[in-house]
């Protein structure tokens, strides 16, 4: 494999960076003093940064490099699909042939009846799409009072408007959108924060109720849909108590509203099934993909719906869409992604060897001082960091603050873990052996050690009162 070697010195590119480039969800002044980490190239699992640095990638990017870096194959099918056609749309009863293929395979792998696809670039315009399509469901059905979209606290769905309302993240909501209707917020399972003295699985019930009482509070004939991640990602990889699933399903049964998995993360075998409703038997109506689609390759995403929600909006014109809906390089991308996904079994590798073996070494990291909880399903996975396992404490310091130096510690060992708040999350590229499985194991372990040893000289090792 040639890989282009980086000739320019690092610190010129980072002033060249900080000069023009602002990055997202970044404070740009504060990285501008530091200087970006530069990446350069990458093969597999690892990154290669412009100090010649190889760092393994335990997040595949943004949870989305599921085949691993440097698959060839990709970029021959990018390549043949833009001398033969770069572009096409597919408004005006126009269609071509990525499209087709790629809304047929992905109609052939969602779970049930689950069979039509619209197309986006990305998560977060694939959930504007689908906050305007349950809306028009109902519109067309002749209930357009059922408007209402309920959603979870500390839920992520994407950065755009409508995407950011959905989401449940304060921080977000406090800039730029003000406020948004049609959008309730309920609470959302991570027992390890806010489940106090209940066992999870009770919590997990009484989160799941939460859904029922806003049903009722609202009115059923308000409310159009409810929307949630399997997993919660960017969230913290909360994995919801076993009660929880199994009770919203049966709420959403019990009343006349839409389900909508947002599988933008989950899917494409990140939970070790090929969609993390199958990992969790829930049913949606609606599913969000992007993210392992096309492994990160090309940008591209979409709103998999099932027969009957394709009857009622196949009934007039849905006046939505994107200049890039299943851009043609995309959609051949994404396709050739999803045979080596398939053709390589590495759903099966996740199932049967990688998570297997993730899941002892993860679940002994529980056993380090630092480290409360250990959830790990398929190859997603969370610590929870404290200073008192016991009562499941908060660090008396802001939140973020020991997670963020234990992210540092991360990087410093050549490991790229994510912090949200004070808890660490994994989410590697799905094709990880087990060898590999071992580095990464080793390099959180040093930097936890370095973690425990840095707040505890500093006195951070303190739970909040
Ligand atoms: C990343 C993400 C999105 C947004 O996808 P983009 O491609 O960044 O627009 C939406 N939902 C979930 C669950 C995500 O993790």
């Amino acid at each position: 494999m040639s890989t282009l070697a980086n000739t320019h010195p690092t610190a010129e590119l980072q002033a060249r960076d900080a000069a023009h480039h602002l990055h997202p969800f970044t404070a740009g002044a504060a990285l501008a003093k530091k200087g970006a980490r530069v990446i350069t190239s990458a093969e597999g699992v690892f990154l290669t940064d412009s100090d010649g640095e190889r760092i393994l990638d335990g997040m595949a990017g943004l949870w989305c490099v599921n085949i691993g870096y440097g698959r060839g194959e990709l970029a021959d099918v990018a390549a043949r699909q833009m001398r033969e056609l770069p572009y096409y749309n597919t408004f005006f009863q126009t269609t071509h042939v990525p499209a087709i293929e790629l809304a047929e395979k992905l109609a052939e792998l969602a779970p049930g009846d689950l069979n039509h696809v619209m197309f986006a670039s990305g998560g977060s315009e694939a959930n504007d799409t689908n906050l305007r399509l349950v809306r028009t469901y109902w519109k067309f059905l002749g209930k357009p009072e059922k408007q209402i979209v309920i959603a979870r606290k500390n839920a992520y769905h994407g950065s755009t408007v409508a995407a950011t309302a959905l989401g449940g993240m304060a921080g977000m909501h406090a800039q730029g959108i003000p406020s948004f209707d049609g959008v309730h917020h309920i609470g959302q399972p991570d027992w390890w924060s806010e489940g106090g003295d209940m066992t999870p699985e009770e919590f997990g019930l009484m989160r799941a109720r939460e859904l029922e009482q806003a049903i009722a509070e609202l009115g059923e004939d308000e409310v159009a849909a409810f929307i949630a991640e399997p997993i919660q990602g960017a969230g913290g990889v909360i994995v919801p108590p076993d009660s929880y699933w199994p009770e919203i399903q049966r709420i959403c049964d019990a009343h006349d509203i839409l389900l909508i998995a947002d599988e933008v993360i989950c899917g494409f075998g990140r939970t070790g099934n090929w969609f993390g409703s199958e990992t969790f038997q829930i049913r949606p109506d609606v599913m969000t993909i992007a993210k392992g689609l096309s492994s990160g390759y090309q940008p591209i995403g979409g709103s998999i719906v099932t027969d009957a929600v394709a009857e009622v909006i196949g009934r007039d014109e849905f006046n939505h869409g994107y200049t890039y809906s299943g851009h043609p390089v995309a959609a051949a991308v994404a396709l050739e992604n999803l045979r080596i996904l398939q053709d390589e079994n590495v759903v099966g590798h996740v199932q049967n060897t990688a998570a297997p073996h993730l899941a002892k070494a993860w679940a002994g990291l529980a056993d380090h001082p630092l480290v409360g909880e250990a959830k790990l399903v398929g190859l997603m996975g969370s610590i929870a960091l404290t200073p008192d396992k016991a009562t499941r404490a908060k660090f008396a310091s802001d939140s973020g603050t020991v997670g963020l130096m234990c992210r540092e510690r991360c990087f410093a060992n050549n490991l790229i873990m994510r912090h949200v708040g004070d808890r660490m999350v994994i989410s590697p590229p799905l094709v990880i052996s087990p060898l590999e499985i071992d580095l990464l194991i080793a390099r959180a372990k040093t930097a936890l050690d370095e973690t425990l040893s840095a707040i505890t000289a500093e006195g951070l090792m303190v739970p909040a009162t």
